[in-house]
């Protein structure tokens, strides 16, 4: 039974090839997600010859207030994608400002995606969680594409909204270190959890976290919800067929 690091930004490490070769060699089914589209081209070819790693076409949402957000490349790529992310909303302190234009590509980004079908959506809501699931609700119906939340930190109640538009959620170890996260992470159904790294961004012994690293997301999981690892490695499997099989 194979790990699952559905969020992770390999073309972030210094040396991408040796990650990605790393992730492969681990055998951790990996998302590799990008920022900007015009990172695509590279991910896509790195990428291409690869058992485990899988790229996604990105427009992050604390880009769009740089100015340097193409959405038209963006779509213009999007017909080689089958994965799409990071996208989002980041209402934090630094991108509030740029709330109004994030909400602009987001939008777009989820009825082309809903126009198209069939994609498979890695999804940010720092501060933004009901905007985003607003955005979901109003853009995105459950049978037009299929949305991963990643490092949640709504409430329960958001989340348990989230899980009626149909929802699943990537898991990290930064979430399972505070009491609200663990609970949150405990009132999930089991049918809709995944893990995740969000390498770079999460830190192993003072490194940045690599796809190999994603057994320790699943032993947070599995402590705080008090079932064995193996569950949680079968679970969090049989939810990444789910979540790739067509009319499932
Ligand atoms: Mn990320």
């Amino acid at each position: 039974m194979n790990y699952v690091d559905f969020h992770c930004h390999l073309d972030l490490y210094p040396d991408m090839g040796g990650a990605i070769a790393d992730a492969e060699r681990s055998r951790v089914y990996t998302l590799t997600v990008t920022t900007t589209p015009k990172a695509w081209p590279r991910n896509r070819d790195l990428t291409r010859a690869c058992q485990y790693v899988r790229p996604a076409l990105g427009i992050h949402p604390q880009l769009v207030g740089a100015g340097s957000v193409d959405f038209e490349l963006w779509k213009r790529y999007l017909p080689e994608a089958r994965y799409v992310g990071e996208i989002g909303l980041d209402a934090g302190p630094r991108f509030y400002r740029f709330i109004e234009q994030q909400q602009q590509v987001f939008n777009r980004v989820l009825t082309t995606c809903a126009e198209v079908g069939g994609k498979i959506l890695t999804v940010h809501s720092v501060r933004a969680v009901k905007r985003v699931l607003d955005s979901i609700e109003a853009n995105l119906p459950a049978d037009q594409g299929r949305v991963v939340l990643h490092w949640f930190s709504g409430s329960v109640a958001e989340a348990r909204r989230a899980v009626t538009l149909g929802c699943f959620f990537s898991i990290n170890t930064a979430m399972m270190s505070t009491d609200r996260g663990r609970a949150l992470v405990v009132s999930l159904p089991l049918d809709r959890l995944l893990t995740e790294t969000d390498g770079p961004f999460t830190a192993v012994g003072g490194r940045p976290a690599r796809p190999s690293d994603i057994g320790l997301a699943v032993s947070a999981i599995a402590a705080a919800r008090g079932c064995p690892a193996p569950d949680i490695v079968a679970a969090v499997h049989q939810n990444l067929k789910k979540l790739t099989q067509p009319d499932s």
